[in-house]
């Protein structure tokens, strides 16, 4: 059983390169595409999406049932413990004016569009 285990490690770290050049890709594309600041914003969604799927791929492979599966340990795990995770804790913006949290484009507080990741 230690064996087929060993393998599927393997496998998933020679698809982190794959991924990683993936998220590249899509983050050079994105730049290309779009202006700055919704580019930014764009490609860390993408990022969460790549990523969703390469865990839900993942899972699946390991045989533990996808996504969705995991999706109600990750929830509650990120009640308990909201700063860290990799990759899975929800973007979040703050207004660098007021920091005011908030998703939008512009701030619903203010109406600063100035805002940073956290
Ligand atoms: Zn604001």
């Amino acid at each position: 059983m230690s064996n087929v285990n060993d393998k599927n490690n393997h496998q998933i770290q020679n698809n982190y390169l794959i991924w990683l050049f993936i998220y590249l890709g899509i983050g050079f594309a994105i730049s290309f595409i779009l202006p700055f600041p919704i580019s930014l914003a764009a490609s860390l969604l993408v990022f969460l999406l790549v990523n969703a799927v390469r865990t839900d791929i993942a899972l699946r492979r390991q045989g533990i049932g996808g996504i969705k599966g995991l999706y109600k340990s990750l929830t509650s795990f990120g009640k308990s413990n909201s700063s860290s995770g990799f990759g899975h804790t929800p973007t979040k913006f703050y207004c660098m004016s007021c920091g005011y949290e908030h998703g939008e484009y512009a701030c619903p507080k203010c109406g600063s569009k100035a805002v940073k990741v956290g």
